[in-house]
């Protein structure tokens, strides 16, 4: 942050959020205006040199959140700022821009591609995505997977056309057919009720509890249209991994009448799409927003309806700085903009639930799935019974099998699931014992057969798999421990006839790869999907009737105090993927730990009785909702400096902690080693967030780290390794 002085010329125009270019050294560099002050602790100023917009680029009402987050989340100004404003906003150029557009000269027939991919298999991947229309060079050589000089290669051969010209990126640009709306059932009716008098005058959040394929997304779709009816806008977040073409395509077919009012935001959209979206909304074109995490920082103007999707999700909370809560920042923006805020989960979170119980939120339960369909029969799969004479009983166990066989012989689908890729999880040396860990971080590595290689799933470290232990050179190596790969092959080896898909974050490489394996399963030309919990969320088939857990115990033993809820969690929303349609659905889990509280209650779809014993359980310990946490976070490459700037930060926490709040010790983090660093952790508790974020800014303030040692504050943490 640098303090710059406005020129008389420049004081009305001059904003907060304005975007200038100042002097910094010699150069004139771009910045953006974040804070007006009456005069500077410097004694000399320099000029702000040009102001580049004529209107500030972040509204009032947006700065207000980014200064409330700046206090609450213990994150400097500057840098809340900067989450309220893309990247791409921020540095890039106001309005739409001319860029390259590509178009085919003529239409090609299969026989002109096959004649090019003969001598140039590139070139036919680029011309197989054009036609006559032109679309952007960009976006073509995603498409094709390709880089895009091979358009301009093409272009030199004549067959393609690329000129300048003014086009919006649309990363969904197909034809959307108008969604019929539905007649609500009964229970859906009474949501809707309570969704449009809270619209008419806001006062509480709403809590929108309802099971799986209970019609949540058709409250959340009225809710939106009664939004813009009224003259208002929509935004609406889900959870990144749900952000999937099925989830967008069914909004947008919804409003297809108004799809340039529409505007999507996530991770996925290149620099230019992005800027494209936010300017539509900035702009006030778009009228509903939909998008993961950050848009709830959305510049739309006059939402009547913030809706929450899946607000249980994790990812949510971002995770670095500022790591706000996008779910609770939503609560916040709705009170702020007299917008309603609609919370909607199978699954609430322990917070929401409290907010709930305790009447903070009001809460609407759809308790029925809709046209009454039965919940899922789950069935558990103790795996601590030995197999004999099933060697495959370790990966599938026979019932499960027997299960899929069914399935595929009545040409229906299954899901399975395991939440971990990679083929072995841990590689093994049985003559003395060595583990194969990664050198930089703090966990073992894992085998993947494909590539033969050995990985780090934390920082990606790689190495060619050995023949032979790295250590004693024994050839009795021995890989243990399933991901999603081994499961890959066995079902090969089970079901020789099935087609299979694997989905998860090394199958899924390629930009493309998600959608056309979804519309490949949608249209009934995969048999059996198997993914991480890339497929664990939001995905709707009408044709799947099995949905096998392959091992229900990841998440349980980790040292978390959420692990039960999210195998809950977890648990729920997978098995909710079976039984959409009219046929009947069947879950598998398969668990060394049967009697768990978390499976056992997902067994009998007994959210509340689980809720009953986990807030028991939380409160006895004042865990959050009852308690409040922050968790510090120091890193760095030297162990002892980390651990003795724990330790002291620990000591001048405690001594300044007023009564009621608890200071944990300097300990070693749970992943005590990450990417080269090492970590150590010091733990706040106490009655209120705020009173721990401002505790460890004055403390951290007054107190000078080490220069090689790293600090995070993260406030009311998910994540606690
Ligand atoms: P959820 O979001 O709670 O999982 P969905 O909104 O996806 O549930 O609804 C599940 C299925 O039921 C969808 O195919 C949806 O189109 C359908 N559906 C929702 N509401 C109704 C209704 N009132 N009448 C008929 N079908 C409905
Ligand atoms: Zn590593």
């Amino acid at each position: 942050m640098l303090d710059y002085s406005v020129p008389e010329a420049m004081r009305a125009a001059v904003g907060i959020g304005s975007r200038v270019r100042v002097p910094v050294r010699t150069r004139l560099l771009p910045g953006t205006v974040i804070e007006i002050l009456e005069e500077s602790e410097f004694a000399k100023v320099r000029d702000i040199a040009e102001l580049l917009d004529e209107k500030p680029m972040i509204r009032p009402s947006l700065l207000e959140l980014a200064r409330w987050m700046s206090d609450y989340y213990c994150c400097p100004l500057e840098t809340a700022v900067r989450s309220v404003l893309p990247v791409a906003v921020r540095d890039g150029n106001v309005g739409a821009k001319k860029q390259n557009a590509v178009r085919a000269v003529r239409v090609f027939t299969e026989e002109d591609f096959e004649a090019i991919a003969r001598r140039a298999p590139r070139q036919a991947d680029a011309l197989r995505v054009l036609t006559q229309e032109p679309i952007l060079v960009t976006e073509a050589a995603t498409k094709a997977g390709v880089h895009e000089s091979v358009f301009r290669t093409l272009e030199k051969n004549g067959l393609v056309v690329i000129e300048a010209s003014v086009i919006s990126r649309n990363p969904y640009s197909e034809r959307f057919v108008a969604g019929a709306e539905l007649t609500l059932n009964a229970e859906q009716e009474v949501a809707m009720k309570v969704v449009v008098e809270t619209m008419a005058k806001p006062e509480k959040p709403i809590l929108l509890f309802g099971v799986t394929g209970s019609g949540k997304t058709e409250i959340y779709l009225r809710a939106i249209r009664h939004a813009v009816d009224t003259g208002r806008t929509a935004l609406v977040l889900v959870p990144e991994i749900a952000l999937t073409p099925q989830t967008v395509e069914r909004f947008k077919s919804r409003f297809a009448e108004m799809q340039d009012q529409i505007a999507v935001l996530h991770s996925h959209l290149s620099e230019g799409e992005r800027h494209d979206e936010w300017h539509k909304i900035h702009n006030g074109t778009a009228r509903i927003v939909i998008g993961a995490r950050s848009s709830i920082f959305a510049p739309i103007e006059n939402p009547g309806i913030i809706i929450v999707d899946e607000e249980h999700e994790n990812s949510y909370k971002q995770d670095e700085a500022p790591r706000y809560n996008a779910r609770d920042m939503a609560v916040l923006r709705g009170k702020q903009e007299g917008a309603a805020v609609l919370l909607g989960s199978a699954t609430p979170s322990l917070e929401s639930w409290h907010n709930a119980q305790s009447g903070k939120y009001q809460l609407v339960r759809l308790d029925q799935r809709v046209d009454d369909k039965s919940m899922p029969v789950v069935r558990i799969t103790d795996l601590r019974r030995p197999t004999r004479n099933d060697p495959e009983g370790g990966i599938l166990s026979r019932a499960l099998r027997e299960a899929v066989e069914g399935r595929m012989a009545k040409g229906e689908q299954t899901i399975l699931f395991l939440n971990r890729r990679g083929f072995s999880t841990s590689m093994i040396c049985e003559a003395c014992g060595h583990v194969c860990q990664c050198p930089d971080c703090s966990v073992s590595l894992t085998y993947h057969r494909a590539a033969e290689r050995l990985m780090c799933h934390i920082c990606g470290h790689s190495s060619r798999a050995p023949k032979v232990c790295p250590k004693c050179s024994d050839p009795k190596i021995r890989y243990s421990g399933t991901g999603t790969q081994k499961v890959e092959e066995a079902l090969k080896r089970i079901f020789p006839k099935a087609r299979i898909a694997r989905m998860d974050a090394d199958s899924m490489t390629r930009k493309e790869a998600y959608r056309e394996t979804l519309g490949a399963f949608k249209e009934g030309r995969i048999d059996i999907l198997l993914g991480t919990q890339m497929i664990a969320k939001g995905l709707h088939f009408p044709n799947v009737t099995l949905v096998g857990i392959v091992n229900a115990d990841l998440g349980l033993h980790i040292p978390d105090f959420r692990a039960g809820e999210r195998t809950f969690q977890l648990l729920t929303q997978v098995a909710g993927r079976a039984g959409r349609g009219e046929m009947e659905g069947e879950v598998f889990v398969q668990t060394f730990t049967p009697f768990s509280p978390s499976i056992q209650f997902a067994r009998h779809h007994d959210f509340e009785g689980f809720m009953e014993q986990e807030m028991e359980f939380r409160k006895r310990f004042d865990y959050p909702p009852f308690g409040r946490m922050a968790m510090i976070t120091l890193r760095g490459a030297v162990r002892e400096r980390v651990e003795f700037s724990a330790q002291t930060l620990s000591r001048k926490l405690k001594a300044a902690a007023p009564a009621g709040i608890v200071v944990g010790e300097g300990v070693p983090a749970p992943l005590e080693k990450a990417k080269t660093y090492y970590r150590f952790q010091v733990s706040l508790r106490g009655p209120s967030s705020l009173r721990l974020s401002r505790l460890a800014r004055s403390t951290l303030d007054a107190l000078p780290m080490p220069e090689d040692v790293f600090v995070a504050v993260d406030i009311d943490p998910l994540q606690l390794m």
